[in-house]
């Protein structure tokens, strides 16, 4: 499967599945822009794909819940390599479990801004790129979480099922122009995220019991899973929600 010059952009690339992503995406002939908050982060591993031989990518510091810094990173995949043919909105951040009454109005905002509606901005600002250049693929991270919600982690959980609808609803608006949207939807993955959910409510050691394959995600599982939805052997499915999940979903 070759993504041969294939210009993509992965949110959350510095770290977890969103680097394991650049990575596998760089390893398939793609032109990588790797979007993260943490400049550094996004720095060495856009710096390391790059030093590969064949590989080719740049770094890009944006804060995906803010519309300014989402306009920059689109733009600024088009100035690199001419197009922005996928886009994976994969950044995000956990939710501490914690009793619903006890959650702050301050987390709630964060949580769904950042995981959420990245997305709207992300199509909002490739959206007419892809339209003008004949079709493209959007990728969404949303988790399993957002279809067997778990005790204590509500503003998570919401902004995850809301990721997975605006996945199905964008699917369907942007059929016409040939562009795809699925979304990925991990189970517990062994990245430095996973740690942060444990909390009055939910521990993470337990998660490992509810999932029938009997192992935490890696994020090399996430990434094939997203190399397959951006290639051609995925041109027929668009608005799905696919689990990637050991089996915790059935
Ligand atoms: P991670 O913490 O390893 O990586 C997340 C990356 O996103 C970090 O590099 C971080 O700097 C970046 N980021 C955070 N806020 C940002 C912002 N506002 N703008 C730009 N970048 C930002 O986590 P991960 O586990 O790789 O998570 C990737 C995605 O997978 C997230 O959307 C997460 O919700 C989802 N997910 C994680 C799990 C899990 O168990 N780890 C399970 C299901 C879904």
């Amino acid at each position: 499967m070759s993504l041969e010059r294939t210009a993509v952009a992965v949110t959350g690339a510095g770290s977890g599945m969103g680097e394991a992503t650049a990575e596998r995406f760089a390893e398939r002939g793609a032109d990588v822009v790797v979007v993260d908050v943490d400049g550094e982060a996004a720095t060495e591993v856009a710096d390391r794909i790059d030093a590969r031989d064949g590989g080719s990518a740049v770094a890009h510091v944006a804060d995906v819940s803010d519309a300014d810094d989402v306009s920059a990173f689109v733009d600024r995949t088009v100035e690199e390599f001419g197009t922005i043919d996928v886009l994976h909105n994969n950044a995000g951040i956990p939710q501490q479990s914690t009793p619903v009454e006890d959650v702050t109005e301050e987390t709630w905002d964060g949580v769904v801004d950042v995981n959420l509606k990245s997305a709207f901005l992300g199509a909002k600002y490739a959206v007419p790129h892809m339209r003008d250049q004949g079709g493209g693929v959007i990728l969404n991270t949303a988790s399993t979480a957002g279809i067997r919600p778990r005790t204590g982690l509500s503003a998570y959980c919401a902004s995850k099922g809301g990721m997975i609808t605006l996945t199905k609803q964008l699917a369907h608006e942007l059929a016409s122009d040939d562009i795809r949207v699925n979304a990925i939807c991990p189970v517990a993955t062994d990245t430095a995220m996973l740690p942060s959910f444990s909390g009055e409510e939910l521990r993470v050691d337990d998660m490992l019991d509810t999932i029938p394959l009997g192992r935490l995600a890696e994020p090399g599982d996430i990434a094939n899973a997203a190399v397959f939805l951006a290639s051609d052997e995925a041109a027929m499915i668009t608005g799905t929600a696919l689990e990637v999940d050991g089996g915790r979903d059935i």
